[in-house]
């Protein structure tokens, strides 16, 4: 048998600047590259995704020469059946830090499959950039933000020469139908495409990101967001080759947002569900009703709210303007809790992220780091004409508003023919809730407890 090792991919969908593949296939004479699909994970995950991924597990098979090993089963189980079968040597992982996986791969270990961990889905690992004056994690952006580029990373990792794998047989070759909802249109997955995807982006809109990147309407960001998510790139290659100028700079700073993040929740793992500000929970909030059906359907009246609703809905992703705009709707409008939020994004991001989102969502809320402050709330309105001055976003997912002019779409209620596709009235008066979320505040502030 000759000496066999496994590499076992779960964030980290290609074979480039892969540390942990390089590691499988420099430790043994044959490498089985697998994938095991998780019951558990699966009935949590949302259909967009999850056809995401499986577009994403083709791609990487092809990579492999169509090698890839797909198991459905539980990963002890699955793990110890192919060591004996194989005579595995070494099980090679990329870490991983956020709650479920890390608590999964502790459960592989004490059942004494020891796992090899190198590398991780970060340019830095999270829980090493620390404050230098005592030691400990950084809780604000900004100082983290030079924590972090003092600390560095290494150059992204050479591709494979060759990668000599373990011809699957029939039975590990359970590749998932996951059928995209009718109606829907995800980018194209695979790491091809995210190399593609970043080329276009470096050509056309990097040197003006610091720019275009608020502009809601035009294709002015990277789009990496779910080929992070799902490893088919690592954030090194993305970083390589970034300059000084204020474009390069703001990119490269966002990166950051999200490296702060995964930190945040490795430092904190129970904000992923509860409140990074405590107090916040004390809050006196509404219960999901009828205005939060209109939120989730895009019907709120609100044509920059409503247009992104129906993006996320439509392509499992949602501009990072419009993210903020309708999470403050959600929470200092309808005066819902931001889990509530949270969960719908869950349900529909194909670059659903557990430390990004749950963080993104306590940022607008108020209640996350550096907190963007409770009492800012999002004016959809304004947010509307600045960020989609000629309402192209708005035309694109609201047609019953395209008759409209780029000074009329963004306050249908004052344009005579407003409401002449049945477009919805607006569900809340956000000056009045405004003021109703500034009220409620008063009430949990730390003088007055
Ligand atoms: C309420 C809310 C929920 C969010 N949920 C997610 C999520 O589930 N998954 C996710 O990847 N991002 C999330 N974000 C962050 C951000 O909106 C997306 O990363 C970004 O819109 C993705 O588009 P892009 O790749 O074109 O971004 P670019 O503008 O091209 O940015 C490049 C990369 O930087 C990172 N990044 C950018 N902005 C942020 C940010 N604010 N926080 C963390 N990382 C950032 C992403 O990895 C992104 O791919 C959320 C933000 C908010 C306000």
């Amino acid at each position: 048998m000759p000496k066999t090792s496994i590499i076992w991919f779960r964030r980290d969908l290609r074979i480039n600047d892969h540390p942990a593949l390089l590691a499988a296939i420099e430790s043994s004479e044959k490498v089985i590259p697998l994938f095991i699909l998780d019951k558990a994970q699966i009935q949590e995950a949302g259909a967009k995704l999850l056809a995401y991924m499986g577009q994403s597990l083709r791609k990487l098979d092809e990579s492999l020469g169509n090698n890839l090993h797909i198991i459905e089963g539980d990963q002890v189980e699955v793990l110890s059946v192919l060591i004996k079968k194989y005579e595995v040597q070494e099980v090679h992982i990329s870490a991983e830090y956020e709650r479920y996986g890390a608590e999964r791969d502790a459960r592989v270990e004490a059942a004494g499959i020891k796992l090899i961990r190198t590398g991780s889905p970060y340019a830095v690992t999270p829980g090493r950039v620390l404050k230098p004056s005592d030691g400990t994690p950084y809780k604000v952006y900004t100082p983290f933000y030079r924590g972090w580029r003092t600390h560095g990373w290494r150059a992204p990792a050479v591709t494979p020469k060759k990668i000599n794998c373990v011809e699957p047989t029939a039975e590990y070759r359970s590749f998932p139908d996951f059928r995209l909802p009718e109606g829907v249109e995800i980018i194209e997955a695979g790491e091809a495409a995210a190399l593609a995807r970043f080329k276009e982006f470096s050509k056309k809109a990097l040197d003006s990101y610091d720019e275009s990147r608020n502009l809601a309407g035009i294709d002015g960001t990277s789009k990496m967001s779910t080929y992070l998510k799902f490893g088919e790139i690592h954030p090194r290659t993305l970083l390589k080759g970034l300059g000084e100028d204020k474009a390069h700079d703001t990119f490269r700073k966002e990166i950051a947002w999200r490296e702060f993040y995964a930190d945040i929740l490795f430092n904190n793992p129970m904000t992923d569900r509860e409140y990074y500000v405590p107090r916040f929970a004390q809050m006196r909030y509404d219960k999901p009703g009828a205005q939060f059906k209109a939120w989730c359907e895009g019907k709120t009246g609100y044509p920059f709210v409503d247009a992104a609703m129906r993006q996320i809905v439509k392509e499992g992703w949602m501009h990072n303007r419009t993210r903020m705009v309708v999470a403050s709707f959600l929470v200092k409008d309808l005066h819902l809790e931001w889990q509530f939020g949270e969960r719908f994004f869950r349900e529909h991001l194909v670059d659903y992220d557990v430390a990004s989102n749950s963080h993104g969502w306590q940022w607008t809320a108020g209640c996350g780091t550096d907190a963007s402050p409770y009492y800012r709330v999002f004016n959809p309105i304004e947010q509307g004409k600045r960020f989609d001055a000629e309402g192209d976003y708005i035309k694109k997912y609201v047609p019953e508003l395209s008759h409209l002019t780029a000074a009329e779409i963004h306050e249908p209620w004052l344009a005579g023919a407003g409401y002449k596709n049945n477009y919805p009235e607006r569900i809340v008066d956000h000056a009045l809730e405004r003021l109703e979320s500034l009220a409620r505040l008063e009430e949990i502030k730390p003088s007055q407890q």
